[in-house]
């Protein structure tokens, strides 16, 4: 049994004020929308919990029709909000902990992340860094890390749900993904491949991008 949790709950002022990130429109649906959207192309996937603003889970859980996800309020940080949907999983061996600022993840990659559990804790989809990465200090370059070495990871990330509930112990501003939790605790995480389809709606750039895409400019 697999649960979905889609974090929803990020504020996303760059995009619009007053309407969370992932309830900005992209082809006429949501950002969110066009997750759940996805997510209903998984059949293995057997409970969703959408994670939204407090002030917004009334009028989220009356768009989705028929109880097609629980919907709950999210927290101060994304790492807050995955634990607020942690709690609502019901009978999930495995969970899914998706972005909805990523809405167009291909089926494919929820589906390889659900097949690389059968025999990891932890799973994370990922694609080559093009850009050379430099660690910087107060304007001056102070490491390049091998890029050989460097992918640039995405979301779904999926856990076996006892090692993600067990890593998540207290908030930690410093997490900026699910898999940090579990690296810390010493559990190997697999990478498998994400989708350059995968990126992340963070500024407005990114949201024209994702405008073209569903226009097929
Ligand atoms: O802000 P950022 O793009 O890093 O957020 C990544 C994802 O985490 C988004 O889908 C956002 O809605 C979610 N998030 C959340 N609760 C927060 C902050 C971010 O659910 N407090």
């Amino acid at each position: 049994m697999t649960a979905l949790i889609l974090v929803a709950a990020g504020s996303g002022t760059r995009l619009a004020a007053g309407v969370p990130k992932a309830l900005v429109e992209v082809g006429g649906r949501s950002l969110l929308q066009h997750c759940l959207d996805t997510a209903a192309k998984v059949s293995r996937i057997s409970e969703i919990v959408v994670v939204v603003p407090a002030a917004h889970v009334a009028e989220v859980a009356a768009s989705l029709h028929g109880g097609q996800a629980d919907v709950v309020a999210g927290g101060q940080t994304r790492d807050a909000s995955v634990r607020e949907g942690l709690a609502q999983v019901r009978n999930a061996d495995v969970v899914l902990v998706h972005d909805a600022a990523r809405p167009f993840v291909p089926a494919e990659v929820y589906e390889r992340v659900i097949d690389a559990l059968v025999d990891a804790q932890a799973v994370v989809p990922a694609v080559p860094v093009v850009d050379t990465i430099k660690r910087v200090r107060d304007g001056i370059v102070v490491d390049t890390p091998q890029r050989d070495d460097l992918v640039a990871v995405q979301t779904p990330q999926g856990f076996r749900v006892g090692a993600l509930l067990a890593a998540h112990d207290g908030d930690d501003p410093g997490v900026t993904d699910d898999a940090m939790r579990v690296e810390r605790a010493g559990i190997p995480v697999r990478v498998v491949a994400g989708s350059p389809h995968g990126f992340k709606i963070t500024t407005p750039f990114d949201l024209a991008v994702a405008t073209a895409m569903v226009e097929g400019h």
